[in-house]
């Protein structure tokens, strides 16, 4: 089984199947996970409507980030486990979307943070000294009730955005979610005004965490993310939206030795068709804490980023 890859055109074989929605443990149709063989880019396929992306997010009690809930799993915090956590903490020297931001832009810069969840990026911001402003199309997310976004989405920007009126554009892990992420990152782009920055990050696909936890790992997500990135497939979509990569960093270690996400992805594991996906263990987690400390940043960190800027990408930028 094989598909063209959305992003290059190159074969995407088959990869692997989730058979369960990872929140609600129903039966999906959206699971199947092809990746290209040339870019890495990983993807459902065949792909969901947007009106049925938005059944995905209607989860029992509410329980999504944008409304300020967690649906991450509890484990218990005894004295190896906070030993392993801190060693962990120790050794992350990722950079934070946050950080990045800080170090690119000067005080007073306007900023949309598009699909911003509960807001509370968007209220950091504005402590910071920006003006931020976040678009987010839950109506019941605290972002919106708080009145700190604009209703709308990546595919329906809000009309009181004019084009060429912002300094920055934040898409922090809202790429993956998206049926058609390239023009969205197009469409977001023409908000900036000249000189201005798209800043996105995404879970990252070839991260020793996402390979060693397979259809149980905590941010593969299925149905809610249809897409997957690397390194390479994210610089490869930013010069398809006719933009080029500025910086690129990567982040987020630590958090996956904690005992929520150990437990979330037991969780997951455990409703998963016996043989499916292999246990995240205690055990297993000192293991890869060695292993990732040895490792390169773009296996070591969950996440990656770039900061891009519209205009023409050089073949350099994006074939590395
Ligand atoms: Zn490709």
């Amino acid at each position: 089984m094989e598909t063209p890859c959305p992003l290059c055109g190159a074969t995407a074989p088959h990869k692997m199947t989730m058979p369960i929605h990872a929140r609600t443990f129903r039966p999906t149709a959206y699971g199947a996970i092809y990746e290209c063989a040339a870019c890495r880019f990983g993807f459902v396929w065949p792909r969901p409507t947007l009106a049925e992306t938005a059944e995905f997010y209607e989860l029992e009690g509410d329980v999504y980030y944008t409304r300020g809930v967690s649906h991450m799993a509890t484990g218990g915090q005894g004295f190896w486990e906070r030993l392993r956590l801190h060693l962990a903490w120790r050794l992350d020297y990722g950079e934070s979307l946050f950080d990045v931001i800080l170090s690119e832009l000067p005080a007073g810069a306007s900023i949309v943070d598009i699909g911003c969840g509960d807001g509370a990026f968007v209220v950091r911001l504005c402590a910071a000294g920006y003006t931020a402003i976040g678009v987010e199309r839950d109506a019941a997310s605290l972002a919106r009730q708080r009145g700190t976004a604009l209703e709308g989405s990546a595919e329906a920007l809000p009309r009181e955005l004019a084009r060429g009126s912002q300094d920055a554009i934040v898409f922090s892990h809202v790429l993956e979610h998206l049926i058609d992420p390239v023009t969205a990152f197009a469409t977001a782009c023409a908000l900036l005004k000249p000189g201005g920055l798209v800043f996105c990050e995404v879970p990252n696909n070839e991260s020793l965490i996402a390979k060693a936890s397979g259809l149980a790992w905590a941010q593969l997500d299925i149905p809610l993310h249809i897409n997957f990135f690397t390194d390479r497939s994210l610089r490869r979509l930013v010069a398809l939206a006719g933009a080029r990569v500025k910086r690129g960093y990567f982040c987020n270690f630590y958090r996956y030795f904690s005992d929520s996400f150990i437990a979330t992805e037991q969780r997951i594991h455990d409703r998963l068709p016996h043989g499916l996906a292999k246990r995240n263990s205690k055990a297993r987690s000192w293991a890869m804490l060695a292993r990732a400390a040895l490792a390169t940043p773009a296996r070591k960190y969950d996440s990656v980023g770039l900061v891009a800027a519209p205009g023409t990408s050089s073949s350099e930028e994006f074939e590395r």
